[in-house]
């Protein structure tokens, strides 16, 4: 939730610059390449996260909590700044389906775990640019396999007298695609 949070305001980010954004050592964004974006967003998130002070809220806060938030903030940046955690991030496949779709996948890492996540990026071609039209991580509930546990399925079995280890279903989470967008749909 945190990370999707994150996301979502990278993306504002990038569409609405806030007053207090420092704009010093902003990477340059290429688009040549569906490979190039995602490395684009990477090198994004990593400035946004090391680079930038958010103060919109302040006037809400006390002096107290605001210089506790910034001495937090400082700190965060510090350790952000010495190694990103998708500073180790590698793209793992590229697939330009037609001239205007490919597909990206990659390992991406969080600063709360070791273990990459699987991800992958759909690019739509879009005046002369790729351009990220979905971010998704491999679903947790199913691997990435598009099946689940049945659970009723195994409790009817049980009471039929039957006993299936591992019956399955298709994933309801992520309607057996095993990919889940970062994006929430629109309400
Ligand atoms: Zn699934």
């Amino acid at each position: 939730m945190t990370r999707c949070l994150l996301l979502v305001m990278i993306f504002f980010a990038a569409c609405n610059k806030s007053p207090e954004t420092i704009e010093t050592g902003k990477p340059p964004l290429d688009f040549s390449t569906p490979d190039n974006a995602v490395k684009s967003f990477w090198k994004f998130a990593i400035w946004k996260d090391t680079s930038t002070v958010d103060t919109s809220t302040y006037q809400l806060f006390t002096r107290n909590r605001i210089d506790k938030q910034k001495l937090q903030r400082t700190r965060s940046l510090e350790k952000a700044r010495k190694k990103h955690a998708f500073s180790d991030n590698t793209i793992t496949d590229v697939q330009v389906k037609s001239e205007s779709y490919a597909v990206v996948e990659a390992k991406e890492f969080t600063e709360y775990s070791d273990k990459p996540t699987d991800t992958r990026y759909v690019l739509s071609w879009e005046q002369g640019h790729w351009k990220i039209d979905d971010y998704q991580h491999k679903c947790y509930t199913c691997d990435g396999t598009g099946m689940q546990t049945d659970y009723d399925q195994q409790l009817k079995d049980i009471q039929r007298g039957l006993y299936r280890t591992d019956p399955k279903k298709k994933c309801e989470q992520c309607k057996a695609t095993g990919w889940k967008s970062y994006f929430p749909e629109p309400e």
